[in-house]
């Protein structure tokens, strides 16, 4: 309750308003703007429309927040999901400022209350699901009140070439008319470029002014190693975590609670996270994953939209993700701290098969069916890229990175490769001299000169590429064609249960007027994952006590609320608290991430933390 004095000096009545840079440190309790926060913000508060375009974990947020404080009259944030409203309510009213939510999950009490704050001007911001705004009678309802602002997260919800279209977005054309001079700001962590075009013409945002940047995740390490024995795989990468939160995606529901079970029986904390669930399980799962530290949640795609947890130290993909995008934003719900994570993905030449399936499969129209083909293609390029991963996504986006980045798995152990010019050759005549109508294991044993039962039953022993491949083994041969069908070369037919065809470019490697590079895959003990790649918030050894009890006392205050611990503080200020031992608050509030509000409300509990520590 304290908190709020602290804020009235900035309350919507009050004529003089206080400056972002202001509110940035004494409500947020961040020192500096980050990037082009401060651009983004002097626009929007002095009435620009706004276009903003910046990966997950750049500080989006503050881009609205901060102009809906600072100009009068109360910002309006359109939020595609309840769960995003209520973290970001959460977190506000955790700094002390008065924000409020108006949804279907409000009692008629409750939504009264908040209808009777927003129109006696006590609201900075009110988070509203985008059916409800763009209507007559939202308008009337805010008829006699002053709006600071529109703010459209997630805006590409907006576009049917995004991943989470919601047709309801697409009523916001009509705010223009509903409420001319209100500014406008519509954000998305989206780097694709089609969507974005699309995002800008569906909101009617053509004159707004468009902020971007890189949309490269530095402190996220990528790896992508070859399938081997999954679970174990997965099992060593995890030890690398201990204690930290963390997600897995696997493709099928069954394949989820198969991984859990076996995580959960290996000692490991693990929930499922599936649509098959019943909504309470579903519910009490991800909540479990918010509200303690270090789950491992092993979940579908149907996990993750709206989880704007910032302390998720792993994402690891049992499965190959549909395509760049796909994989870049699933990845993406790693570290929105900007603390060190970890990206993982294990795949093999069965996720192709199954993925190629999935699409001819569906039932969308067939000119989709060939983007989304080409998409999946673009990223086993990314699977099997001999160079760095970053700059193979990086470049999907259209925007090249200057160098080799030093923080993926082909930066840190270099892949050789080698002239396959004449394994393609080999490979490909064992696919046409066998009729085009095996899969990859079939074709393998062919190459080896393996007389299965398969083998003699259709007489290929006889074939004169039985046995040409002995120089490779059935692994080596796995690689092979994988990268082939990366490169195009090989296509699978989904049709006809993966069976291994040619495409037209085959021919020019038959002729031999095209080489083949291929990459050399790695011994198998250096296929294990190196430990650690990311000890997160690394905390040196002789502070590690104190940060632990922090932890504690953030756990014991967080659970007192029913709020996750970080709304109370991220890790990375508990991390510099127990760096800098303060004793009084006013070296709290030199923290990072902590400001007036905050310091009110547990500057005592934590201070007495470090008092205790003294001995
Ligand atoms: P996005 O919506 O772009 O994914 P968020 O708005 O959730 O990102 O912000 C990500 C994290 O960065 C949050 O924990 C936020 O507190 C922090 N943050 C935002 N702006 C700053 C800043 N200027 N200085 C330090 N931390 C910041
Ligand atoms: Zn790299």
């Amino acid at each position: 309750m304290e908190a709020i004095e602290s804020i009235d000096l900035f309350s919507p009545q009050r004529h003089e308003r206080p400056s972002p840079l202001a509110v940035l440190r004494d409500i947020f309790g961040h020192k500096a703007f980050r990037g082009q926060q401060a651009d983004v913000i002097e626009h929007v508060a002095e009435g620009g429309d706004a276009v903003v375009l910046f990966p997950t974990g750049a500080g989006k947020s503050m881009c609205y927040q901060i102009p809906a404080i600072c100009r009068p009259g109360v910002g309006i944030v359109v939020s595609p999901l309840i769960a995003l409203m209520r973290d970001q309510v959460e977190a506000l009213e955790q700094a002390g400022v008065a924000a409020a939510a108006l949804n279907s999950s409000l009692t008629q009490e409750e939504a009264s209350e908040v209808r009777r704050k927003l129109r006696r001007g006590e609201l900075d911001l009110l988070y509203v699901a985008p059916e409800r705004v763009a209507t007559p009678g939202f308008a009337n309802m805010l008829a006699d009140t002053q709006i600071a602002l529109f703010a459209i997260d997630e805006a590409h919800c907006v576009s049917q070439w995004g991943h989470d279209f919601r047709p309801e977005y697409r009523e916001l054309i009509h705010l223009v008319e509903l409420f001319p001079g209100v500014p406008r700001i519509a954000l998305t962590a989206t780097a694709d470029p089609t969507t974005r075009e699309d995002i800008i013409e569906r909101l009617g945002l053509e004159q707004a002014e468009v902020f971007t940047t890189s949309f490269d995740r530095p402190n996220i390490s990528y790896s992508i190693v070859e399938r081997d024995k999954p679970r174990e795989q997965l099992l060593d990468f995890l030890g690398g975590h201990k204690g930290e939160s963390g997600i897995v995606y696997c493709l099928s529901r069954a394949k989820v609670e198969d991984v859990a079970d076996w995580l959960s029986g290996k000692g490991i904390r693990a929930l499922p996270y599936h649509a098959g669930m019943s909504a309470e399980l579903r519910s009490a799962n991800q909540d479990a994953f918010l509200k303690e530290e270090g789950l491992c949640l092993v979940a579908t795609v149907a996990f993750g939209m709206g989880i704007d947890k910032p302390d998720v130290r792993y994402v690891a993909h049992m499965d190959l993700p549909a395509s760049i995008e796909a994989y870049y934003q699933e990845t993406g719900r790693a570290g929105r701290d900007g603390q060190p994570a970890d990206a993982w993905m294990s795949y093999g030449m069965a996720d192709v098969v199954q993925r190629r399936r999935m699409i001819d499969e569906g039932n969308a129209p067939d000119e989709v069916k060939r983007v989304e083909h080409g998409k999946l293609n673009a990223l086993l390029g990314v699977c099997e890229t001999a160079s760095c991963r970053r700059q193979a996504i990086l470049a999907h986006f259209g925007e090249v990175y200057p160098h080799a980045c030093g923080n993926c798995d082909t930066c840190r152990s270099p892949v050789e490769s080698w002239d396959g010019t004449d394994a393609a050759i080999k490979a490909m005549a064992a696919i046409y001299r066998t009729g085009m109508r095996f899969g990859a294991a079939h074709v393998i044993d062919v190459l080896v000169g393996k007389e299965t039962e398969k083998v003699t039953r259709f007489g290929h022993q006889h074939q004169k590429v039985f046995g040409q491949g002995k120089e490779l083994d059935t692994r080596a041969w796995q690689s092979v064609l994988r990268q082939l069908t990366a490169m195009g070369l090989i296509v699978v037919d989904h049709a006809n249960h993966g069976a291994l065809t040619l495409s037209e470019a085959a021919h020019s490697v038959f002729k031999r007027e095209r080489n083949v590079t291929l990459r050399k895959d790695r011994p198998k003990k250096s296929v294990e994952v190196r430990r650690s790649l990311a000890r997160s918030v690394d905390v040196p050894e002789h502070a590690k006590p104190l940060f632990e009890a922090l932890r504690e006392e953030r756990l014991r205050l967080a659970k007192a609320q029913g709020v996750p611990p970080y709304v109370i503080f991220h890790d990375a200020t508990l991390k510099a608290m127990a760096l800098a031992e303060p004793k009084h608050p006013h070296d709290l509030l030199n923290l990072p991430g902590v400001g007036q509000g905050k310091l009110d409300r547990y500057g005592d509990a934590f201070l007495a933390v470090v008092r205790g520590f003294e001995g």
